[in-house]
């Protein structure tokens, strides 16, 4: 019987999905094949020490866990996959079988969506490591402002970058708040308030409508929906991911603009909710049915997530014949800005009312807690970290919203309910 394991994405996911089909035992042949032409590295610091400086690009590499014995076919694309022939078709014309497949393809930066004005000079993205080093070239050049497109959390670590190394930088957000889309109003409110504090130039409510260049193929200013402009050379467009999923385009698999839909063993679903023999994904390109969020699937684009899900994906896909594993950690995120730590828990997208359980907005420390129909299903804190395994584990056991148990440290004002 033949026994050829492939995994298409290099990075995090496929990295540490591999070393979760060797830990499993799979002594069969496992193929590796990545779009990147170099070995896997860490995305996280990209926003962070990279662009402050702290870090070279070239040092993020990941360490390896254990040796995964495999063949490297880095600098190759897959374009295409053919199911029924069990064969992967790669940039070069050429086509890999494989007897069992896991897709790790990850996501890409959402470019600015008028391609003339995202050609520009200076107009940029941060996704990959050739994205950070050549910001970090421009950021160490002072430039006169930078503008960033987009509050999430990427759009706010390039921020706090630019405050930072003393680069005026504007910060434009569409909702009234940085953050809000994804951790609601008490930390929208306080990411708002820290950033002008910091002196970010931070408009928020407003949103980009042209990047207009000088004449001579370069970035001049950009055009706000108020009727204002922002003079600038350098413009980070901070708009989010998409999943790199075209790829699986016709092949049957439950793809589309927001993900590869997998059930919590790392299964690739097909078009019917089946999962599909022998084909497994993981990381930032799924979406994901995780046990304790009975629903829509979830799709974190955390690195712990992507980490878990790999190992899941990597053990199931070793062992064909045994009963899968399933994702258990709860999704968890951390962000690193303005001097301040940032770490969640959970997933606040379900949440239907959100309370400050912990601190105070003005303090810079506090926890936020996020309910939905009656139970806890996230928490977010800031600079009070300590709190979120406790949180983790009442998430796990289904505890009430707002929780009935007593609090240290609790909020001076009444309970803070969100939208
Ligand atoms: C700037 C930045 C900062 C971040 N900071 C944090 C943080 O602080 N905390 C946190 O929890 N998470 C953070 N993340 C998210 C975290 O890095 C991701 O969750 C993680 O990288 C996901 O790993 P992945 O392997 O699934 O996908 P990716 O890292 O996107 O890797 C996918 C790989 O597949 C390759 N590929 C794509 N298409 C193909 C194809 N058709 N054929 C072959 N190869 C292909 C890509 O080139 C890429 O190398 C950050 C991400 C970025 C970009």
């Amino acid at each position: 019987m033949s026994d050829h394991i492939l995994i298409v994405g290099a990075s995090l996911a496929g990295l540490r999905a591999a070393e979760a089909v060797r830990g499993a035992g799979f002594a069969g042949r496992l193929t590796i094949v990545g779009e990147e032409p170099c070995a896997p590295y860490d995305r996280p610091p990209l926003s962070k020490q990279v662009l402050s400086g702290w870090v070279e690009a070239a040092q993020t590499e990941l360490p390896a866990l254990r040796p995964v014995d495999a063949d490297w076919m880095l600098g190759m694309r897959a374009t295409g996959l053919d199911l029924v022939a069990r064969r992967v078709r790669l940039s070069d014309g050429s086509r890999i079988g494989f007897d069992r497949l896991l897709v790790a393809t990850g996501a890409r930066a959402r470019r600015w969506p008028v391609a003339a004005e995202a050609r520009l000079d200076g107009v940029t993205v941060l996704r990959t490591r050739d994205d950070a080093a050549a910001l970090r070239v421009r950021l160490a050049a002072r430039p006169e402002r930078v503008v960033v497109v987009g509050g999430g959390f990427t759009g706010c670590e390039v921020a706090s970058a630019c405050i930072d190394l003393g680069a005026p930088v504007t910060v434009i957000e569409a909702l009234e708040a940085p953050l809000l889309s994804a951790l609601g109003a008490t930390v929208g409110r306080y990411a708002a308030a820290i950033q002008r504090a910091k002196g970010v130039d931070l408009r928020t409510g407003v949103t980009v409508t042209a990047l207009e260049d000088d004449g001579a193929g370069r970035l001049a200013r950009v055009r706000l929906s108020d009727g204002q402009a922002v003079e600038t050379a350098l413009a980070v467009v901070c708009l989010g991911a998409a999943p790199n999923v075209e790829w699986l385009g016709g092949s049957g698999l439950a793809g589309s603009p927001r993900g590869l839909h997998c059930d919590s063993a790392g299964r690739a679903l097909d078009a019917a909710g089946r999962p599909v023999d022998g084909i497994f994904a993981a990381g930032d390109v799924v979406r994901m049915d995780h046990p304790a969020f009975p629903g829509p699937p979830l799709r974190t684009e955390h690195w712990a997530s992507a980490c878990e899900q790999a190992a899941v994906a990597g053990a199931n896909i070793a062992r064909p014949g045994e009963p899968a594993r399933r994702i258990a950690a709860l999704p968890g995120f951390w962000s690193m800005q303005f001097g301040a730590c940032l770490k969640l828990v959970g997933a606040p997208e379900r949440a239907d009312r959100t309370a400050l359980l912990h601190g105070s907005v003005e303090s810079g420390r506090f926890v936020v807690g996020y309910g939905q129909a009656g139970r806890l299903v996230a928490a977010a804190a800031v600079d009070h970290t300590h709190w979120l395994p406790f949180y983790e584990a009442q998430i796990e056991a289904g505890a009430a919203f707002p929780p009935t148990f007593a609090r240290v440290d609790p909020p001076a004002a009444a309970w803070d309910f969100a939208p």
